[in-house]
C-alpha cells in the first residue's frame, strides 16, 4: 500500500464521482478526486439544476395570465433576464460550495485539475505531477455533441452557453428533438422568445411513447412554438441583425440565437484509455460490467461516461454501488430497469417503463388505458391545455408496465407511480387505491375503460 499516494482516485467531481468519493471515504478508503472545471459536475453547474431554475422562471408568465380567470387583475409583470441569470449563478455558487464542503467533511482530497491516465495505477495532472493510486474511478460525464460540421457552426451555442447569455434572445432557433432541446424550447418560449424547433426525425422525443410525443407537440404548438420536423440546419450565416439559418427545401429563418441540442458524447477523448487498455462499448461510452468494472481490473467507470442511462440519479446510484462493492464489502449491482424520468417541458412529462410500441413488441397480451382532459385549474384559467395519462398493462398478469403522463407536476407524480411500478403493482392495485379528490392524479386510479387491447382473442 505504501507504493500508492491514495487508495482511490476519482476522475471527475460530478454526480457519480462525488457520491462514489464520499461513500468510499466513509468506508475507510483514502480518496482523491480531480475536477477540471467546477465541483458538482454537469447536473449542478450546467444541467438539471440551472435548467430547473429557468423552467420555474419560464412558467410565471402563463401563471400571471391565468390568474385573471381567478379574479386577479392589474398584474402587469416585466421580466429581467440578467436578474434571473445573476440569481441562478448565486445559487449554483452556493451549491458548488456545499458539494465541496461535503467532500472535505468526508476527508476527500480535491484536486482542481484535469487528470489523465498514464497507466493503470498512475494519473497525470495538468501540472505534470503524477499520482499513484490503487484503484481508479472514471466519472468524467459527457459533453454536447454539435453534429456535422456545417458552415457557420462557430455561431451556434450549446446548452452550456445558453445558461450564460447576456440577454434573452427575442428569436431563437433550437435544433434537436431530445429532452434538452424540448425543455429549452419551452423555457425560451415561456420567457417570451419566439422559438423555432428544428428536428431531423418525424417527431420530437424519439424513444418516448408515441401518444405522449404527439400530445406534447400539440401543446407546444398551441403555445406558439414553431416545430419543423424532417429538416436539418444546413448553414448558419451572420447577418445584420442576427443569424440566417438555412434549412433545405424551406424558407430561411432569421433569429438572434441558434442553439444545437443534438445529443451528448461520453467524455472519453484524451483520457489515455487506449494506452491503459480500457475498452469502449458500442455506444461510445466506457464498457463496464454490472459492477461498473471496466476491461482493466482496478479501473471502474460510472455515470454518463458509460452511456448507460444518462441521468443524475442513475450516476449517483452507480457511484454509490461502486463504493459499496469495492470498499464496503457489499457487492451491489444497479438495477437499470424501470427508471422513472421527467421532461420539464410545458406541459411537463413524467414517464416510466414500457411505451405502447415496446409493450406490444415484448408482451403477448397488452391492455392500454388512457385519458385526456382539461384540468380544473386550466378550465378556470380559460387556457386550452390538456392533461394526458396512459397506463400500459401486461394483460397476462395485470401488471402495470408503463405509465406516461403529460401535465402539471407530472415529474412529481411519476416519482410516486415509480414506486408502484417497481413494486410490480397490478392494474387492480391501482384501481383499489382510493382517489385523492380533487386532483389531476386521481385519474391514474380511476381509468376503467380499455382504450385498446392487443393479443386478446376477439370475443
Ligand atoms: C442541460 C442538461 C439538463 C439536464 N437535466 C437533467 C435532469 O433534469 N435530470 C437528470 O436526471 N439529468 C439531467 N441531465 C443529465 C445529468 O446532468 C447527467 O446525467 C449527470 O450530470 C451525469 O453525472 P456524471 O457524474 O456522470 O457526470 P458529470 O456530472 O458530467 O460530471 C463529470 C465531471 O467530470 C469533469 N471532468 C471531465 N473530464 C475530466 C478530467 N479528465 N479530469 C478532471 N475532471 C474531468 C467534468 O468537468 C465534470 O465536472 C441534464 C444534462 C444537461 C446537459
Amino acid at each position: 500500500m505504501a507504493d500508492f499516494d491514495t487508495d482511490l482516485f476519482v476522475v471527475g467531481a460530478g454526480s457519480g464521482g462525488v457520491r462514489a468519493a464520499r461513500i468510499a471515504s466513509s468506508h475507510g478508503a483514502r480518496v482523491m478526486v480531480a475536477e477540471e472545471y467546477r465541483v458538482g459536475g454537469t447536473c449542478v453547474i450546467r444541467g438539471c439544476v440551472p435548467k430547473k431554475i429557468l423552467v420555474y422562471a419560464s412558467r410565471y408568465g402563463h401563471d400571471f395570465e391565468d390568474a385573471a380567470g381567478y379574479g386577479w387583475s392589474g398584474v402587469e409583470p416585466t421580466f429581467d433576464w440578467p436578474t434571473l441569470i445573476a440569481n441562478k449563478d448565486r445559487e449554483i455558487d452556493r451549491l458548488e460550495a456545499a458539494y465541496t464542503a461535503t467532500l472535505e467533511r468526508f476527508k476527500v482530497q480535491i484536486v482542481k485539475s484535469r487528470a489523465v491516465l498514464e497507466d493503470a495505477n498512475t494519473l497525470r495532472l495538468a501540472t505534470g505531477e503524477r499520482v499513484r493510486t490503487k484503484t481508479i474511478l472514471i466519472s468524467t460525464g459527457g459533453t454536447p455533441h454539435m453534429g456535422a460540421k456545417i458552415a457557420g457552426l462557430e455561431h451556434v451555442i450549446s446548452s452550456n452557453e445558453a445558461f450564460h447569455l447576456k440577454e434573452l434572445p427575442q428569436r431563437i432557433l433550437i435544433q434537436g428533438g431530445g429532452y434538452i432541446a424540448v425543455e429549452f424550447a419551452c423555457i425560451f418560449s415561456g420567457l417570451g422568445s419566439e422559438v423555432t424547433l428544428v428536428y431531423r426525425g418525424d417527431n420530437i422525443l424519439r424513444g418516448f411513447d408515441d401518444d405522449i410525443r404527439e400530445h406534447l407537440r400539440g401543446e407546444m404548438t398551441k403555445r406558439g412554438i414553431r416545430i419543423i420536423t424532417k429538416k436539418t440546419v444546413a448553414s448558419v450565416e451572420k447577418v445584420d441583425r442576427g443569424y440566417c439559418v438555412e434549412l433545405p427545401d424551406h424558407d430561411a429563418v432569421v433569429v438572434d440565437k441558434v442553439m444545437f441540442a443534438t445529443g451528448r458524447h461520453p467524455n472519453v477523448n484524451g483520457l489515455g484509455l487506449e494506452t491503459v487498455g480500457v475498452k469502449l462499448g458500442e455506444t461510445g461510452g466506457i464498457a463496464v460490467d454490472e459492477f461498473s468494472k471496466t476491461s482493466v481490473a482496478n479501473i471502474y467507470a460510472v455515470g454518463d461516461v458509460t452511456n448507460r442511462i444518462n441521468l443524475t440519479p442513475v450516476a449517483i446510484r452507480e457511484g454509490h454501488a461502486f463504493a459499496d462493492t469495492v470498499y464496503g464489502g457489499k457487492p451491489t449491482k444497479v438495477d437499470h430497469a424501470n427508471v422513472p424520468t421527467a421532461v420539464f417541458s410545458e406541459p411537463e412529462l413524467g414517464v416510466i417503463g414500457l411505451t405502447e410500441a415496446q409493450a406490444v413488441k415484448q408482451l403477448p397480451v397488452v391492455d392500454i388505458y388512457k385519458t385526456s382532459f382539461r384540468s380544473m385549474k386550466m378550465a378556470m384559467a380559460g387556457r386550452d391545455t390538456r392533461t394526458f395519462m396512459k397506463l400500459i398493462v401486461d394483460g397476462s398478469n395485470d401488471r402495470v408496465v408503463g405509465c406516461h403522463i403529460a401535465g402539471h407536476d407530472a415529474g412529481e407524480m411519476i416519482q410516486l407511480v415509480g414506486i408502484a411500478v417497481k413494486m410490480r403493482a397490478t392494474k387492480a392495485d391501482f384501481d383499489a387505491t382510493m382517489a385523492v379528490h380533487p386532483t389531476a392524479a386521481e385519474e391514474l386510479v380511476t381509468m376503467r375503460e380499455k382504450a385498446m387491447s392487443y393479443g386478446r382473442a376477439a370475443k
